[in-house]
């Protein structure tokens, strides 16, 4: 399969934090590929900035290093990671000062996209937009990409979009959550919206439920300390598996066009009901042999923090009135896998015996890992055994259906990154989303903070508490399995 590959403007991307673990794991292996795609026009320019001081030939040389380690060998030529290198260049600049400021104000050209991601802390978010005011370096059509986390709860959300919009317009803010720049993400748009197949049965009449589960087989690690201070709800669910429960349960936008498109999401944000504590469970990995437990990676023994939480949740409009979504995420699980699955209801008639027995159709979007999607459809036994039905899937997974190439999925940053050049924000979340976001989130943790909730303890390798399966069990239903 041929891929059209339409090169972007040509562009100026100055990279704060260019050392930094994310620029060196994503953000310039993402940058490469689309080189190597050819989506890089000639006069594309990336430009390191970050505190350490050291020459464009200094960080071209670890960027090398990098894409070496993290980009598989088939994906890469000595020639084209040379081509690439040379496109890079390099400024020491302070968030915090105003050492070399002025150097990446000469450096920055008027004929070019400009783009700055600002791969640091949030705490530096404020001084870096103020800079690159102050200095005349952004223009007024000038890009600013911010990562997760986007605050911690809604008034330091709203703090920093203030902080933001004092020097940059809403147009000009591009709130990366990579889930939105998935293949299957975005398939699932295409999917709903570009076949007619689903969308009337997109509803509480015929879907039964909806489960959006995230699953790592990773602890916390060596970042333990950080996360003790956000745990699962803030680290993934009022982010990620919020924008997935977005895409699934929004109504049709009108185009797809940035503010079409989060205009519905957001609109799903607002009419969450409220969350009873009988409906989240939340836990924290046991250690085994070989790993340490939770509380020991948080190096807190007190720690009150989730690694684990699943939730029942139901959205008050006339789509969905009945039909509950069940999320869940959390570490040191049996596998890592993130799906959504649509459950449709049983035929509201059977005209076979009992003895056929009964089956529903189920959808699957699976975002890791073989992305792709997968519809059970229910037949006939094969065989002379009489009317049995079975459910067999209808499978794309995007490896296979996309041939050679669909096995190198396109890395979700590669997609974020070639949108911020080409201004489209659809994909990205609007300061309002955020912070409605936080909006339903913050109750919660007030909540089991206020009740001084213990987080459940579960096993490590397991589907999480116990707990969790009860939540489902109780309604007479059963999350799918996480791994085998
Ligand atoms: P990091 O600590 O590895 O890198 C931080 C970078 O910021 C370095 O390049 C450092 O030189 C630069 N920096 C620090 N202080 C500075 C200053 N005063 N002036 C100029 N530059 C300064 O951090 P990271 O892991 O690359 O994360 C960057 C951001 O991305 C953080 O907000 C993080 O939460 C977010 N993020 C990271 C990941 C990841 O996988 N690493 C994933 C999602 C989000």
């Amino acid at each position: 399969m041929v891929s059209r590959v339409i090169p972007v403007d040509p562009f100026d991307l100055v990279i704060f934090g260019g050392t930094g673990d994310l620029a060196r794991r994503k953000i310039l292996p993402a940058l490469f590929r689309r080189f190597c795609d050819g989506q890089m026009p000639r006069e594309a320019r990336i430009i390191g900035a970050a505190r350490t001081r050291q020459s464009a030939g200094d960080w071209a040389a670890w960027v090398g290093e990098a894409l070496e380690e993290i980009v598989p060998e088939r994906l890469r030529t000595a020639e084209h990671v040379a081509e690439f290198l040379d496109r890079l260049d390099y400024l020491a600049v302070d968030a915090k000062g105003d050492d070399g400021w002025s150097d990446l104000c000469d450096t920055m050209r008027a004929d070019a996209v400009q783009a700055f991601y600002f791969s640091v802390a949030p705490s530096l978010f404020g001084d870096l937009a103020e800079r690159l005011h102050q200095f005349g370096i952004a223009r007024s059509d000038a890009r600013i990409v911010v990562e997760k986390p986007f605050g911690n709860d809604l008034a330091s959300a709203k703090a920093l979009n203030r902080t933001l919009s004092e020097y940059f317009d809403e147009t000009q803010i591009y709130r990366i959550d990579h889930y939105l720049g998935k293949e299957t993400v975005q398939n699932l748009m295409a999917v709903r919206f570009g076949n007619v197949l689903f969308e009337p049965l997109w509803n509480t009449q015929y879907v039964d439920h909806v489960q959006i589960t995230v699953a790592e087989e990773v602890g916390v690690g060596g970042r333990g300390a950080y996360y003790d201070q956000s745990g699962a709800m803030r680290d993934m669910v009022q982010n990620h598996l919020m924008q997935l429960l977005c895409l699934t349960a929004m109504e049709p936008p009108s185009k797809f066009d940035p503010d079409a498109v989060r205009d519905e999401k957001l609109k799903v944000i607002r009419a969450l009901d409220p969350v009873e504590a009988e409906d989240i469970v939340r836990g924290q990995y046991k250690g085994s042999k070989d790993a340490p437990s939770y509380v020991e990676d948080a190096e807190n023994p007190e720690s009150r923090t989730e690694s684990f939480i699943a939730i029942k949740l139901h959205i008050a409009n006339w789509r969905w009135n009945g039909t509950p979504f069940y999320l869940r995420t959390g570490k040191r699980l049996r596998a890592r896998k993130s799906e959504i699955v649509i459950h449709f209801k049983e035929p509201p008639h059977s005209i076979f015996d009992e003895d056929a027995g009964s089956r529903t159709n189920v959808l699957s979007i699976r975002l890791q890992p073989d992305e792709g999607i997968d519809l059970r459809v229910t037949i006939k036994e094969p065989g002379p055994g009489g009317m049995r039905l079975i459910d067999v899937p209808l499978d794309m997974s995007f490896a296979e259906a996309l041939g050679a190439e669909g096995t190198d999925v396109p890395d979700a940053y590669e997609r974020l990154i070639m949108d911020v050049i080409r201004g489209n924000q659809t994909l990205f979340m609007r300061g309002d989303e955020v912070e409605a976001a936080w909006a339903w989130t913050d109750p919660i943790i007030e909540a089991w903070t206020r009740r001084g909730d213990r987080p459940t303890q579960y096993e490590p390798g397991s589907s999480g508490p116990e707990e969790a399966l009860m939540l489902l069990h109780r309604d007479g239903r059963r999350w799918r399995e996480i791994g085998g």
